[in-house]
């Protein structure tokens, strides 16, 4: 009996949310800080570690695919990717397809959807054609498969020239890693049948904030509801994705959109997708979360006999996980004006984390806290405190499906942190901005934000699964930053035709 032939599939990783209003590049260095991995280090850095590289490999292992990795580089989100980095992944991905490409069964690739660089507004689709072009320049027919982030802005050039993609489904992103192995499924399936798939796009002209794509509330939770029973109902269907879209790239493929890859009829997967748009469009005036000024939440918190428990003031301008610099200090900065105590605030500031570090634990140290980046997120704050805790800040998650998993895997580096306190405040002061997604960021520095009354929380919608459960009550207060939900007031060039979403 003849075994079937072992698949090979060639692997790569090339993931960021490109914020396209940041002044400030993401070049080699913020890639590095995350990781660049090569070859073999693509599968020993990533197994076991939550992340989706680390579902693809378990799947193929289960299924003893053979794997070419190639290059994996990621970067938490942040201002347009400079060409260098594009260049430097394209150069050793290539070198290896056109290596490789005549005895690989198929293309693995996680991706984020929404990453910009100096000179393509989308990348995903420029790098997906490429490479649709190199297979059919040697007349090489195999499937192209994606996992893709639920922000990505997705692209016709994205549906056209891969086989499949796969979005996550869920937001916060608990299942990033789940997604990783459906898609490789998808691709199990796209070898196997790849003369009678096909993708379809239905862009629409929906732009989005953050705040308004969480999938345990409206829209997303009764589009993403529509398209589970339409999966159910037509076995045709390989997936539907819902694609909330990331706003905050000025690029004509911005915004929410939908998509979906069928072994059936065209018509009938366009109707589908039309379907949902309506689903989508019946629930358009829940895209727009309630935001409060810092001084309507406090009178509102202060009314409030609540039982035990911290108070979030969740600061969606400086959301860390959409690219902000996480160094804003628009609500911090009032609070402590206001004589506010027990308030616990994280503000990526490597100047002053460096400082705490030279003076050492127990010292009194004045400084000026955060809004170094640029001058979109406030002022420096004076703040004299002890210096209560020093580390490398490094830390393990303590839930390998946070959000965060999905973008860095389960080891996180802050780089060199500080704990400073006074009367008034326990803030941690980080040197590499990670966003709150995991409770294990301020536990491995001796915070506890349970014992907190004020929480700022630097996020949208990825805080929720770490914080909404230690939270006595939650407040979306807007303050100045360049994830505003107001997106009316950002300086949108590239967006023809479309409706941005504004209270
Ligand atoms: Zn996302």
């Amino acid at each position: 009996m003849n075994l079937p032939a072992q698949k090979k599939i060639l692997l790569a990783g090339l993931f960021h949310e490109t914020h396209t209003f940041l002044s400030q590049k993401t070049g080699m260095d913020q890639f590095r800080e995350t990781g660049i991995n090569i070859g073999q280090d693509i599968i020993s850095r990533n197994q076991g570690n939550g992340s989706p590289m680390d579902g693809f490999l378990s799947y193929a292992e289960e299924n003893d695919w053979q794997i070419i990795p190639t290059i994996q580089m990621a970067a938490s989100p942040s201002g347009t990717v400079t060409d260098e980095v594009y260049n430097y992944f394209t150069n050793h991905f290539f070198k290896i397809l056109e290596r490789e490409c005549h005895s690989i069964d198929g293309v693995y690739l996680v991706l984020h959807g929404a990453m910009v660089c100096e000179s393509y507004d989308d990348v995903e689709g420029t790098l997906l054609r490429e490479i649709r072009k190199r297979l059919t320049a040697k007349g090489i027919d195999i499937p192209v498969v994606a996992v893709i982030d639920l922000h990505a802005n997705v692209s016709y050039d994205m549906v056209e020239f891969s086989t499949c993609m796969y979005s996550y489904r869920k937001n916060p992103h608990s299942d990033a890693r789940e997604a990783a192995v459906e898609a490789a499924k998808r691709l199990d399936v796209s070898m196997a049948q790849r003369v009678c798939i096909s993708q379809h796009h239905l862009p629409t002209q929906y732009v989005v904030p953050p705040t308004g794509l969480s999938t345990a509330a409206d829209p997303m939770k009764s589009v993403l509801k529509h398209a589970r029973m339409l999966e159910t109902k037509d076995p045709d269907l390989l997936c539907i994705n819902v694609m909330g879209g990331y706003a905050y790239a000025d690029i004509t493929d911005c915004g929410f959109s939908l998509n979906c890859c069928t072994r059936g009829d065209e018509a009938v997967a366009k109707g589908y997708l039309d379907e949902l748009l309506e689903v989508f469009e019946q629930h358009l005036a829940d895209v727009y979360p309630i935001e409060s000024s810092l001084d309507e939440a406090l009178e509102h918190i202060d009314r409030e006999k609540r039982p035990n428990g911290p108070v979030l003031l969740i600061e969606p301008a400086d959301n860390i996980g959409g690219g902000t610099p996480g160094d804003g200090t628009g609500i911090l900065g009032p609070l402590l004006i206001m004589r506010r105590k027990n308030i616990i605030a994280v503000i990526n500031d490597p100047e002053s984390a460096m400082r705490c570090n030279k003076a050492g634990v127990g010292s009194k140290i004045e400084l000026m806290v955060g809004a170094k980046t640029d001058l979109h997120h406030g002022q420096p704050v004076p703040i004299k405190a002890e210096i209560l805790h020093l580390s490398d800040g490094k830390f393990e998650l303590e839930n390998k499906q946070s959000h965060l998993a999905s973008m860095m895997g389960s080891h996180i580096e802050m780089g060199p942190c500080a704990v400073i306190v006074n009367e008034q405040a326990t803030i941690l002061l980080t040197s590499l901005k990670i966003p709150p997604m995991d409770l294990g960021q301020l536990h491995s520095q001796g915070i506890y934000p349970k014992n907190g009354d004020l929480v700022i929380v630097k996020a949208a919608v990825s805080h929720k699964d770490a914080y909404d459960p230690i939270a006595a009550a939650s407040y979306y207060v807007d303050s100045a930053g360049l994830c505003t939900s107001n997106l009316l007031s950002l300086p949108y060039k590239k967006l023809k035709g479309k409706q941005i979403s504004a209270r």
